[in-house]
């Protein structure tokens, strides 16, 4: 509230300011105007005024007819060439007006008597020597007028900063108003998440949309309300996905867990028979390492979320990792009667983590062995292509179904039945590998047709001494 106060005045003040200047400025520059208009009008008066006088000078002999000139608000007076006054129109009763300089046609005097005079010279040109006629008229009601609108000028400028004041604010005031509904919302919302789960994850209705949006789309404020729905409509899509890894994570370290209680428990009953126990513990070895190959993964993960998952640097050979992961899934692939043919290229330099890699090629030979029907071949291929290094494995199992493919690299998405042996892994394992893949820098495809089998394939970036991906 304080900072939108703030913002307001702020904003009223730069627009009184700003109307302020413009005010002064154009009020100046019309007044200004006006008053060279005024002038020059008179000017133009007091010149048409001398010229039939001067002219009749011109002609006659002496100067009478000044001396018998009584026109309201126009002073005649003859000088001659040594300054003496020799004629004065009847109106100016014997008083003579001093005139500072005679080169100028057209100049103003501050009479003692008479007051503000403008003055308009003019030679006369006679026999006897040249003379100058001078007609003062009092500028006093032209001033006047000036003076008058120059009042009006200072009382209409603060009248009309006050109107623009009281205008700016209502206008500012209006404007502001969606920037403080907006605030209100997303503050009550911010309250109502902190409410509803107080340091844990907010409800699905907590998140509502800023009704704003939907009154004013097109304008800023819309957009703005637009924005921050998108970013509720995201994190509510983060929460749910978080939601759903949550409780799949928990789904999945149940069950081996109450396989473990229960094994415990029936031993504990009563004193059983040594192979009982032998029985009992390799049902809770085997269960102890899901339990650790779900939390490894799930933590591998984490990492990679966090950015945090760090790989070695170091150089190796692709074509000895891949050799090796194979020779690794051999006596699984033994049991089924599959076969892992390679086609590797020799000696592959390539700069990254020998532990990860080695997961990451073993992850798709389980699935590929696990996936494929007894008797059938698994294909593992090295090749550089287009500068990159692709590793392809590519069996004849069940493939993968249209509907599913997009999906496989979920974390916990199984296409088959939970309780199918097959399923027992965890299904944590593509989505380790994208995690593995995506750290190197890297992508992975895959091809699959259901009933057919599947092919994927892991691109590498060539990577440098220093580890970092070449371009
Ligand atoms: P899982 O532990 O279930 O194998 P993954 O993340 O490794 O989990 O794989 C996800 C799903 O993708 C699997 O449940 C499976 O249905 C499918 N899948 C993965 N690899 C293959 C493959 N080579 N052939 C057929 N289906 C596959």
């Amino acid at each position: 509230m304080k900072s939108a106060m703030s913002l307001r005045v702020r904003m009223m003040l730069l627009f009184c300011v700003a109307v302020g200047v413009l005010l002064a400025g154009s009020y100046t520059a019309f007044y200004l105007a006006l008053r060279s208009v005024v002038h020059s009008q008179f000017n133009q008066r007091l010149m048409e005024a001398e010229a039939p006088v001067s002219a009749d000078l011109q002609t006659d002999a002496d100067n009478e007819d000044i001396v018998a000139m009584d026109i309201p608000g126009e002073y005649f007076e003859v000088l001659d060439a040594g300054g003496r006054a020799v004629a004065l129109s009847k109106n100016l009763a014997g008083h003579v007006i001093g005139i500072p300089a005679r080169a100028a046609n057209l100049q103003t005097v501050n009479d003692p008597k008479l007051g503000q005079l403008r003055l308009g010279l003019a030679m006369i040109h006679r026999a006897s020597g040249d003379q100058l006629l001078i007609l003062a008229m009092p500028t006093g009601d032209v001033e006047q007028i000036l003076t008058r609108f120059r009042a009006l000028l200072f009382i209409l400028f603060p009248f009309s900063l006050l109107i623009m004041g009281v205008l700016s604010a209502w206008y500012v005031g209006r404007s502001l108003k969606p920037i403080a509904a907006l605030t209100r919302e997303t503050s009550q919302m911010a309250e109502r998440v902190k409410v509803a789960a107080p340091g844990g994850m907010p409800a699905r209705e907590t998140l509502q949309p800023l009704p704003l949006a939907a009154a004013n789309r097109d304008d800023e404020l819309g957009r703005l309300a637009e924005a921050f729905n998108k970013l509720f409509e995201g994190m509510e899509g983060a929460l749910t996905q978080l939601r759903q890894f949550v409780s799949d994570a928990s789904h999945e370290l149940r069950t081996p867990l109450s396989v473990l209680q229960g094994e415990t428990e029936l031993l504990l009953k009563e004193p059983r028979a040594p192979q009982e126990y032998q029985r009992a513990l390799e049902v809770i070895d085997s269960e102890l390492k899901k339990l650790s190959r779900i939390v490894e993964g799930l933590f591998t993960l984490a990492m990679a979320d966090a950015g945090q998952l760090r790989l070695l640097r170091e150089p190796l050979y692709l074509n000895e990792v891949l050799e090796e992961a194979c020779t690794l899934a051999t006596p699984r692939a033994r049991t089924k009667g599959i076969a892992i043919e390679r086609q590797l290229a020799r000696d592959v330099p390539y700069v990254g983590d020998e532990t990860f890699l080695r997961q990451l090629f073993l992850i798709f030979l389980d699935n590929a062995v696990k996936y494929s029907r007894p008797q059938s071949r698994i294909r593992v291929g090295l090749a550089s292509v287009n500068g990159n290094f692709e590793v392809e494995f590519d069996d004849q199992g069940a493939g993968i179904s249209p509907k599913h493919l997009p999906h496989i690299f979920e974390r916990f998405y199984r296409v088959t039945q939970a309780d199918a042996p097959e399923a027992q892994s965890g299904g944590l394992g593509l989505a380790i590998a994208q995690a593995i893949v995506g750290a190197q820098g890297g992508a992975i495809r895959c091809a699959s047709k259901s009933g057919e089998g599947s092919k994927f394939v892991i691109s590498l970036p060539r990577t440098s001494e220093s580890g970092q991906p070449q371009s």
